[in-house]
């Protein structure tokens, strides 16, 4: 496996630090959080989280507005770094490495765990050089114009646009856009896909399309996806964690979560009692 510490080989690697934490952990998913909590500045968003993410299935994080969901996603591939005074304790692995620990870059991090956001961001440039830029900068050698079609084909674009791939990806459709940024993201070929909120600005013909492809991607991927939309984390998810102010109430495979769950807590919320 592709490790992506830079530390030098003398000192004792992250790698090793991780492991000696894997011994610990049973029923290890392909991504992990390990009692982690997540401050801005002071206050504690996310608190105490324990969550395994398993592999080649679709996870679902349910939970009122503001209970953390966004926050947690990103901490899964070291996104909450870029947006400021942000502290995170606890560790979250994927596989077993500790993406924290020192010496880990976190550009590799999130080339192997990829995100998308809620509202489609290409950039201001050709839909072939949406996709082919991560491939890019990342030095790949390969056949571009391969990758470029197989990542579209995946992102179930490639029959709507083969013929204008030079043509803005600013003009496409806001579905369009949002397949777009996922081809963009399976480009650097990634093993895990966070996704927050990616059909909420879209239309239900839209939705029902990025659904149906996260069907199909997690046949090669793992995914995990914020929704606020309860039908949506049913529909789509293998399994769900239900948030709330800041932490895990409840996490299960999606069909037990919402026909039996275990907590009242969680059948307040999916019955719409409260949030
Ligand atoms: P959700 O995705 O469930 O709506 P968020 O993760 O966006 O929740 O937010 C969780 C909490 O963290 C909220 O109280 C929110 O106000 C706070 N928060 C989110 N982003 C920031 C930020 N950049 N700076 C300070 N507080 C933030």
């Amino acid at each position: 496996m592709t490790m992506f510490t830079t530390e030098p080989k003398s000192s004792i690697s992250s790698r090793e630090k991780a492991l000696e934490k894997k011994d610990v952990a049973s029923a290890q998913g392909k991504l992990s959080a390990r009692d982690v909590s997540i401050y801005y500045g002071s206050t504690a968003a996310i608190r105490n989280v324990t969550l395994e993410i398993p592999e080649r299935k679709v996870t679902a994080i349910i939970g009122p507005s503001g209970c953390g969901k966004s926050t947690l996603l990103r901490a899964f591939n070291r996104m909450n770094e870029l947006v400021g005074d942000v502290r995170l304790t606890g560790q979250v692995l994927l596989e077993e490495t500790d993406i924290y620990a020192p010496g880990v870059d976190p550009v590799e991090v999130r080339r192997r765990i990829g995100m998308v956001f809620q509202k489609p961001n290409p950039f201001p440039k050709t839909i072939y050089k949406n996709v082919a830029w991560g491939p890019k900068i990342n030095g790949y050698r390969g056949n571009m114009d391969e990758l470029v079609e197989d990542c579209l084909r995946r992102a179930a674009l490639w029959d709507e646009v083969k013929d204008k791939l030079n043509k803005s990806g600013l003009e496409l459709s806001g579905g369009q856009q949002q397949r777009l940024c996922i081809a963009r993201a399976l480009a650097t070929r990634p093993e895990v896909l966070l996704l927050d909120e990616p059909a909420s600005a879209l239309d239900p013909i839209s939705t029902a399309c990025i659904e149906e492809l996260l069907d199909q991607l997690k046949n090669e991927l793992t995914i995990a996806i914020v929704t606020h939309n309860m039908q949506q984390a049913a529909r789509v998810s293998d399994h769900t964690a239900f948030l709330y102010v800041g932490e895990l109430v409840e996490f299960g495979a999606t069909e037990q979560l919402f026909t039996k769950p275990k907590l009242k807590r969680t059948e307040d919320y999916i019955t719409g009692r409260f949030g």
